[in-house]
């Protein structure tokens, strides 16, 4: 039932045009970005153990969790099964199965006079009471979802990758143009890198690769999200920021890679690693995410054509830094 390797994950992680297929009634256990995203934050929060009541008190009403955890109805209950047991529900069905394995598991817990706990009781009701599984597997959710957390993130940086940008990329576009809510775009690429590389070799470019990405985590703000775009390129999805915000937070990620002691980065010319980014914010006369991307480089672009190690704003009327 579960898989194991990191292969088998990205042979089953669907393509992008079947990320949009949300039709519940369809039995697949294939996991897709939203999947192992959903089953990141549900096992991080340890949400199923609190919506069951195994490691609280009081069962929270179903609507405070709702809120918590920021899903919106009609698909609470399945993803909550899913994170489970990797049984693809309807959601009314997935909301009756699991007002049916509370009570399972407070069944359960009496005979046995302690907490049965919400994964056995779940497991006993599909496979003994639904008879839904018939070859179940046990494994560690943690290792479960680190397993599958590989197959959205970049290997040598363990920034998220470029399926993942695409996938939230796309979400963000389409919440923009439905509410007006805007999001902006950051494109970074480092500056003479292929010198960086070959003057101290191709590990010293591997380990500033992975140093930009911590300063990157560390000067964005928690509900960024920082992705390798590709070699020595990244990109920043800044979900509630506008443009002048976008271009602080920009102009604050150049001057910490300029300030950072990369090792050997004398050898370079201007005796510092440094980067240029370009910057671009929603508007609704954007016609798709993939216009987005071509601003974000367009903007790039005139960074590294006026010096680099400087920040750009697509729109001539946007100030640059
Ligand atoms: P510019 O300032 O115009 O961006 O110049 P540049 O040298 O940074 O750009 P160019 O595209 O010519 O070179 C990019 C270099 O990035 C070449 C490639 O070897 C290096 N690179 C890409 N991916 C990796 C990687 O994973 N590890 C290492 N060490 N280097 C990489
Ligand atoms: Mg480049
Ligand atoms: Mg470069």
């Amino acid at each position: 039932m579960k898989i194991h390797s990191e292969q088998e994950f990205e042979n089953r992680v669907v393509s992008e045009n079947m990320l949009h297929d949300n039709n519940p009634d369809v039995e697949d256990a294939t996991l897709c970005i939203e999947d192992i995203s959903n089953l990141k934050k549900l096992t991080d929060e340890k949400f199923i153990e609190i919506a069951s009541g195994d490691i609280e008190e009081h069962i929270q009403s179903d609507e405070h969790l709702l809120e918590t955890i920021g899903k919106k109805p009609g698909t609470y209950y399945r993803d909550l099964i899913f994170a489970i047991i990797q049984i693809r529900l309807p959601e009314e069905e997935a909301q009756r199965d699991w007002r049916e394995i509370l009570k399972h598991k407070y069944t359960m817990s009496e005979k046995l006079e302690r907490n049965a706990g919400i994964h056995v009781a779940t497991l006993d009701y599909f496979t003994n009471i639904k008879k839904k599984l018939v070859n179940p597997k046990i494994v560690d959710a943690n290792e479960y979802v680190d397993t599958a957390s590989r197959a959205i993130t970049d290997k040598l940086t363990k920034a998220y990758n470029r399926s993942f940008f695409e996938y939230e990329f796309r979400k963000l576009f389409t919440i923009a143009r439905s509410t007006g809510r805007v999001f902006s775009l950051i494109m970074l690429d480092l500056d003479y890198f292929k010198m960086f590389n070959d003057l101290n070799g191709h590990i010293q470019g591997d380990i500033a690769l992975i140093e930009t990405v911590r300063i990157l985590h560390a000067v964005s703000s928690q509900g960024d999200t920082v992705c390798r775009f590709g070699g020595e390129e990244f990109v920043i999805l800044l979900p509630t920021q506008t443009l002048s915000l976008a271009m602080r937070t920009a102009e604050n990620i150049r001057r910490a890679i300029f300030d950072y002691r990369f090792t050997n980065e004398q050898t370079l010319p201007s005796g510092r690693l440094s980067a240029s980014l370009g910057v671009t914010c929603y508007r609704d006369d954007i016609s798709s995410f993939s216009e987005m991307i071509e601003e974000a480089d367009s903007a790039l672009y005139r960074a590294k054509n006026g010096g680099r190690n400087r920040v750009k704003a697509f729109l001539n009327d946007q100030a640059g830094v």
